[in-house]
């Protein structure tokens, strides 16, 4: 048989295990960590499940078959996680536009529209494309917290064309395992055992040599080392990108009548909350205990000396509810570097892609979109590639 190997056990580098184990190889996984998820981890905890990085799918057909493949049933969101909201002049609101704004904003798409002005230019950030057709009142309360919830950076950080790029077409939201995200990645993890792939955590790749198949499935940062004897200014492009990093807090109270029932709240900048947004837990999936569950989110540029998490959480959420209610359990997670910012150079990458050699390629959320969902199916498409191109 055939060998292979994959460097990373993330969501990215298990998956493409998977494929690489679908077509027949012998396949190796090495892994710094000592357990398999990178940043995907689900935490069972006296008081719920706390997720410590992503707490759903977006339900697409690829996120559906991979799902069906490892017998995993779907926890569909509930009907509360439908409302979503972002802060404004003191309330959480729906729709977060005045009536003058609104109109501003239909004008400005339908004039952009009828002149097919609607695609992002090239070079174009995120905060301009969306003044450019959209005005800024859908820049400051739209665009501005929806990217940092999303991506923990100012919209005008990132790349139009990234962010805008192609993106898999959902067909019912969110979507998680029952036992949460955690899940997936052991029942994955499971079934690569049972189908003999090797691993070894604990070890740190530093060098590779072909021509046996090789899938690099970490960060921007430790890839470019990897790659650098084989196309180094693939690696140098790699060394290019920026990361950013993220502290979630995930906090458990005793739930109220009153409590704002949603998806949750985006906070744009200078409203008067360090967070860049929440989740309400309880409101979104009905597996997360019996206490209300909510994940505060925030940028670690913002909070790298400031109060600790409960004192931060407390102060925000009497912001947001006028309420100060006993915190019963916290649980913070810290994730520096976890995301790439989504500016110019991650378009920069693909021109130097074609120099890595034919036995060697990458995956991972630096290449294009965040989701975990575009991973698994980047990483069938990159396996694909590299099986054919290696044959
Ligand atoms: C707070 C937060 C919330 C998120 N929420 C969502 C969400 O709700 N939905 C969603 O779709 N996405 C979400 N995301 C994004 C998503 O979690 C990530 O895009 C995805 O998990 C990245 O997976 P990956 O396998 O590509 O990378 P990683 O998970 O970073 O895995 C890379 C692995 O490579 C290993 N590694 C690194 N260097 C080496 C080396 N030299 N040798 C061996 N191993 C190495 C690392 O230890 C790690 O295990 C969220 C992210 C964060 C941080």
């Amino acid at each position: 048989m055939r060998r292979a190997r994959v460097i990373g056990a993330g969501i990215s580098g298990l998956a493409a295990a998977w494929c690489l184990r679908e077509a027949g190889f012998a396949v190796e996984v090495v892994e710094a960590a000592s357990r398999p998820g990178g940043l995907i981890e689900t935490l069972h905890t006296p008081h719920g499940l706390v997720e410590r990085a992503a707490n759903a799918f977006v339900w697409t057909d690829v996120t559906a078959r991979w799902f069906a493949q490892l017998d995993l049933t779907p926890l569909p969101p509930l009907e509360s996680a439908a409302r979503r909201f972002i802060f404004r002049d003191g309330r959480p609101r729906r729709w977060p536009l005045t009536r003058l704004e609104t109109a501003g904003l239909l004008a400005r798409l339908s004039w952009a529209g009828l002149t097919r002005q609607l695609r992002p230019r090239e070079d174009e950030t995120v905060a301009r494309f969306v003044r450019r057709v959209a005005g800024p009142a859908a820049a400051r309360w739209f665009a501005g917290p929806a990217m940092q919830g999303v991506y923990a950076v100012a919209a005008d950080r990132l790349s139009a064309r990234v962010v805008f790029g192609r993106r898999p077409r959902s067909t019912s939201g969110s979507v998680a395992p029952a036992g949460g995200m955690g899940e997936f990645i052991e029942r994955l993890y499971e079934r690569l055992v049972e189908r003999d792939v090797a691993f070894q955590f604990d070890a740190e790749a530093d060098y590779l040599a072909g021509p046996t198949p090789t899938v690099v499935a970490t960060g921007p940062g430790a890839a470019a080392p990897l790659v650098r004897p084989h196309a180094p200014s693939l690696a140098d492009a790699l060394e290019r990108i920026e990361t950013t990093g993220l502290e979630t807090v995930t906090a458990f109270f005793e739930p109220r009548p009153d409590d704002l029932q949603g998806f949750g709240v985006l906070f744009p900048r200078g409203v008067g909350i360090d967070a860049l947004g929440v989740l309400f837990n309880t409101s979104i999936f009905d597996n997360r205990g019996p206490f209300r569950s909510e994940t505060w989110i925030y940028s670690l540029d913002d909070v790298g000396a400031s109060a600790p998490a409960d004192a931060r959480v407390a102060a925000d959420r009497e912001v947001l509810t006028g309420r100060r209610d006993r915190i019963v359990a916290i649980y913070p997670t810290r994730r520096p570097g976890a995301l790439p910012v989504y500016d110019r150079r991650v378009l920069d990458l693909s021109a130097h892609l074609d120099d890595l050699p034919p036995w060697l390629a990458l995956s991972g959320n630096y290449l294009g979109q965040i989701g975990i969902s575009t991973l698994l199916a980047r990483a069938e498409t990159t396996v694909a590639a590299l099986v054919a191109r290696s044959a």
